[in-house]
């Protein structure tokens, strides 16, 4: 059996020292927030090279306090993309704003930065680029626009933790950047966790408010605040785990570059990485008309797989907006429909890889069904 993804691997490698963080906070006391907690922020908001970090607990908090932050509210737009995780257009629900959706570029499977102009508007206060699977949008189109429109760009790197886009690191391009650190993710906490980096010291101190009751005082709140405060526990484990992250990101790109090679002469569409692009391959997808029977074809033969995203935001019910009926957002649409996320984790072995490549050829000896 290969599993889709394999956490416990990774726990047994560094056990030693995740035990002797967990004891440190369990004997200090500081259960939220803490030392622990504002050590992770600095050390994080230095490997993504922002001023200041704000740790969350979730990533769907980070991008719901980055947009108040950004004074984003009812009868505001906010501009993003449909084929990402629910959360992303969630958080803008959660503000009372509006999502307006643009395609994504079928290649890249990002926003298609150069749609983005079209749909902005007098209401439009904020853009959410998606760097999707590990691969960075297309930033400096994006950053352009937002400053001749006057528009906060807040990127969503919540599958990126350490990608770069023309070298830098993504997170630390746009007005704020927004990290998940649920277990799954490139970093990954044991529980939830979240954090928003940005270099606004003004925006640093409305976040820290809003994450913690908005009470700069014990019990005066000067605004409507949130209890979105990180766990003392989760701090202290994603330092331990950040120090590990380069080699992890390095071994999710040598396993993609297997595949690559192992898929070359396969009929299935392949992740394309842009020249602006380091990309750290949260998740490896193909693309295939036979995209359901080869996932059950693959599932008989003992090798797990998923699906980032079988439907697009704009056709999920509770988010259905009659401005984007089926077929509206036809690439995003496309995609949901073809992709497949292949095993994919810093532990995966070469024999591993090998074992899926040989699967897919063998579902596909013929070729006639490229996406
Ligand atoms: C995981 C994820 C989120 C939400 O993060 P949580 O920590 O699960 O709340 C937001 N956006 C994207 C693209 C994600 O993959």
């Amino acid at each position: 059996m290969i599993p889709f993804v394999d956490l416990q691997t990774q726990y047994r490698s560094i056990r030693d020292d995740i035990r002797a963080a967990v004891d440190r906070v369990l004997d200090g006391g500081a259960y939220v927030l803490g030392p622990e907690v504002a050590a992770f922020e600095h050390e994080f908001a230095a490997y993504v090279e922002t001023s200041f970090a704000v740790g969350v607990n979730s990533g769907t908090s980070a991008l719901h306090l980055a947009l108040l932050a950004a004074g984003v509210g009812p009868g505001d737009e906010v501009v993003t993309v449909p084929f990402t995780f629910v959360a992303t257009v969630a958080a803008i629900r959660y503000t009372g704003a509006r999502p307006v959706f643009v395609d994504i570029d079928p290649c890249t499977l990002t926003m298609d930065v150069t749609r983005v102009e079209s749909v902005v508007t007098a209401r439009t206060k904020a853009v959410i680029p998606v760097h999707l699977y590990g691969q960075p949008a297309d930033m400096d189109p994006l950053m352009a626009l937002a400053r001749r429109r006057n528009l906060v760009v807040i990127e969503d790197a919540a599958q990126a933790h350490g990608a770069r886009y023309k070298g830098r690191p993504v997170g630390s391009l746009g007005d704020f950047g927004c990290f998940s650190f649920y277990p799954g993710k490139n970093l990954g906490a044991y529980g939830e966790g979240g954090m928003i980096v940005t270099s606004d010291p003004e925006a640093a101190e409305r976040l820290r408010l809003l994450r913690d009751w908005g009470a700069k005082e014990k019990y005066h709140h000067d605004m409507l605040g949130y209890n979105y405060r990180m766990e003392g526990l989760q701090g202290a484990i994603l330092r331990v785990k950040l120090r590990h992250l380069d080699e992890w990101n390095a071994r999710r790109r040598a396993a993609a570059g297997l595949y690559t090679l192992g898929l070359k002469n396969q009929p299935y569409g392949l992740p394309r990485t842009m020249s602006y692009a380091e990309p750290v391959f949260h998740i490896y997808a193909i693309r295939t008309n036979e995209r359901d029977r080869l996932r059950q074809y693959l599932q008989a033969e003992g090798i797990h797989t998923g699906i980032h995203y079988p439907v697009p935001v704009h056709l999920q019910p509770g988010y259905a907006d009659p401005a984007y009926p089926a077929g509206s957002v036809p690439h995003a649409e496309a995609a949901a429909r073809q992709v497949l996320s292949l095993p994919l984790y810093p532990e995966i072995t070469s024999g591993h890889i090998d074992t899926v490549a040989d699967a897919l050829a063998r579902f596909a000896p013929t070729g006639e069904m490229a996406a």
